[in-house]
């Protein structure tokens, strides 16, 4: 039997599995938490003004996606930490 049928059975595997993260958009969060923690650490932790937070929430208390009045259900992020950087940004592009 050919060796090749071992190689493409992983690779059909690999494939189903970043099929289900690109459809779910988790690998796309484009701001996470290691990099608010990098930011940190590095000391370019930027944050945006209190009205431009208050604006962000808003619109989040509205979306579909916010489940248990706290979280992203597309990100997974915490909101109230989520909407203080600049360069965090909603997956849906609701606000940047
Ligand atoms: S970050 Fe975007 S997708 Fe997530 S709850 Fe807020 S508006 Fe909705």
């Amino acid at each position: 039997m050919c060796d090749c049928t071992k190689n493409i059975l992983p690779k059909i595997e690999r494939n189903k599995i970043l099929n289900e993260l690109f459809s779910k958009k988790v690998i796309f969060a484009p701001y996470t938490i290691i990099d608010i923690i990098k930011d940190f650490l590095t000391g370019n932790l930027i944050k945006v003004s209190k009205s431009i937070q208050d604006v962000r929430l808003e619109i989040c208390s509205e979306c579909e996606y916010r489940v248990f009045k706290s979280h992203c259900s597309k990100s997974g992020c915490l909101l109230s930490l989520k909407v203080q950087f600049l360069r965090s940004v909603c997956p849906m592009g609701k606000w940047s």
